[in-house]
């Protein structure tokens, strides 16, 4: 990882890039991001229309999101701070021979770089992770055309999520690995939205992606309690 950047949590980049190996095994520590990849995908599709947009995907990761939207026909940008996770990124966009541009540059530096140029920008389970998700929302709101859209999707804070997210998912029945979340990092949807707005970015969407244990299943839901994801859009006309 850089170590210029501040507004980044050197613990949590390690933890993610010392899992990087296990990046692409649909049934490995990442399992959850793997299934609940496609109702995201769907859901920025049909927001966007990914096909020929120019989008940026901020803390990739191993590029889960950002390979399937580059496969929609979208010009895809994915950054990520963990050099790991970049390389996996890359070796697996190789061998799958879909054209994405990875980059280990923080949000922030990439903001002063290429201010408006992006249709769409995603932030998918990575603000929870930094100290602060402010900066990291506004330098979103910059990297995103007046009219764009800015994808975040994140963990509620009250106590049901805390009893599925970490004890359920986490201890029982183990669909993250232990230690993966912290309670006191999750973001209620009030606070992500006054971010946002401070940001210049209108809320236009929310969901909740829901899991069903009994066939072990994620499904797109009304109930944003947990885990769930945020449309919003850079202008000041409705959406
Ligand atoms: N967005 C991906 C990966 C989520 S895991 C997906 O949903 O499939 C969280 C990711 O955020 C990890 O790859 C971690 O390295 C990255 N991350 C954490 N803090 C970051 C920061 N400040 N800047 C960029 N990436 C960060």
């Amino acid at each position: 990882m850089k170590s210029t950047d501040d507004n980044v949590n050197p613990a949590e980049i390690e933890k993610f890039g010392s899992m990087a190996s296990h990046w692409w095994d649909p049934d490995g520590d990442f399992k959850t991001l793997h299934q609940i990849n496609p109702l995201r995908l769907k859901l920025i599709d049909e927001t966007v229309g990914l096909r020929d947009k120019k989008v940026l995907d901020v803390g990739c990761g191993g590029g889960i999101l950002a390979e399937s939207m580059a496969e929609k026909g979208a010009q895809v940008t994915a950054i990520d701070l963990a050099e790991a996770l970049i390389d996996v990124a890359e070796l697996h966009s190789l061998d799958s021979g879909i054209q994405l541009d990875y980059q280990l540059i923080s949000v922030e530096q990439l903001a002063e770089q290429q201010p408006g140029q992006f249709d769409a920008v995603t932030c998918m389970e990575m603000l929870e992770h930094v100290p602060d998700p402010s900066a990291i929302i506004q330098a979103c709101s910059t990297l995103v055309k007046p009219g764009g859209y800015v994808f975040l999707s994140t963990l509620n804070r009250n106590p049901k999520s805390y009893l599925l997210s970490i004890v359920g998912a986490e201890y029982i029945l183990g669909m993250l690995p232990k230690g993966t979340h912290d309670y006191a990092s999750f973001i209620k949807p009030s606070e992500l939205a006054a971010w946002c707005r401070q940001a210049d970015l209108e809320l236009c969407d929310s969901v909740g992606i829901e899991y069903n244990p009994l066939n072990q299943r994620f499904s797109v839901s009304k109930d944003i309690s947990v885990n769930y994801i945020c449309v919003f859009k850079k202008t000041d006309t409705s959406c």
